[in-house]
């Protein structure tokens, strides 16, 4: 007797290079799951409808990125805690009384590539934050509770890194700024969580921004290094890193809240990386 197939996808524009889809099919056959997984191209204008039908049509759970994870949060008829925190959903998963749960799974994927995979600690350290967008919201709280020593964002729209800031205040060391107040500033992990290396642009920074020995992670992959990968390498990181690693670990999360099985992470990761035409 086969057993029946459940039906979950990603949706967002574009979506065309998605690794989520081959993400998920790896978790699938490595935990002996029967699902199918596919990629939908979705605009905002589309997203409430498509959403509706494909869980009419039986869908059991959905994938949401750019531009939909603010929507999604809105779709969504129950929040988890960390989706409420983060106004973002990039997981919705249909529940046994039909209700659909968002959740937002970006930030522990996040803690989990860097304590886990990396060995890198958080706690007492002092961590920057480039961007203010929809990324740096997801992973503000989940940085906070591992307790840095000081954790500053910072945007090229001052405001919203400011605003942002005095949001999640109440929960840890965090301020926000515009890059002119970086200068004789100095931090031990620097996180780009701007879209600027998707256009091969770096933010403002200075050179001695980096601590010695210190850390830089990027949010975006690709498989050559991006801008910001190469100006960590270029002022002698400890570790330039970016954020392929995140993204399996994300989808790891959402699998385990579909299936109730986590997978295994690091054979993924490592054949994704053995894919990159570096
Ligand atoms: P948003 O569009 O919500 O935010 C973009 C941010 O980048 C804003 O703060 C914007 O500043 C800033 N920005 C854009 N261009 C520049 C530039 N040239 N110089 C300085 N700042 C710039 O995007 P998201 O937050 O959703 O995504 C950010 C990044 O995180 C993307 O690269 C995305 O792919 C990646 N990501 C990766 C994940 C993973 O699993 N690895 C998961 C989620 C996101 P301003 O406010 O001034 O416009």
């Amino acid at each position: 007797m086969t057993s029946p197939t459940d039906c979950y996808a990603v949706f967002g524009k574009p979506i065309n290079h998605s690794k989520s889809p081959r993400i998920h099919q790896l978790f699938a056959g490595q935990t002996g799951q029967s699902i199918a997984y596919g990629a939908q191209e979705v605009s905002a204008e589309q997203f409430k409808n498509s959403a509706k039908a494909f869980f009419a049509n039986g869908g059991k759970g959905l994938n949401c990125t750019v531009p939909l994870k603010e929507l999604a949060w809105s779709f969504a008829d129950r929040r988890t805690e960390r989706a409420k925190l983060s106004k973002a959903v990039n997981t919705l998963a249909l529940q046994t009384d039909g209700a659909v749960l968002g959740d937002n799974t970006d930030g522990c994927g996040l803690i989990r590539d860097l304590i886990t995979n990396h060995a890198i600690s958080l706690t007492g350290t002092r961590i920057l934050i480039l961007g203010a967008g929809g990324a740096s919201r997801g992973i503000i709280a989940p940085i906070l509770e591992q307790s840095p020593g000081a954790l500053c964002i910072v945007n090229r729209t001052a405001e919203k890194a400011v605003n942002l800031a005095s949001e999640f205040g109440s929960m840890g060391p965090i301020t926000g700024c515009g890059f002119e107040s970086l200068k004789s500033l100095q931090f031990d992990l620097i996180i780009n969580a701007t879209s600027a290396s998707l256009s091969d642009q770096l933010p403002p920074l200075t050179e001695d921004l980096l601590a010695l020995n210190g850390i830089c992670y990027d949010l975006a992959y690709a498989n050559k290094p991006t801008t910001f990968v190469q100006w960590g390498m270029d002022n002698r990181a400890l570790k330039s890193l970016d954020g392929l690693g995140m993204l399996v670990e994300q989808a790891a999360e959402a699998f385990f809240i579909w299936r109730g099985i986590r997978p295994k992470t690091q054979a993924v990761i490592d054949l994704l990386n053995s894919e990159r035409c570096l």
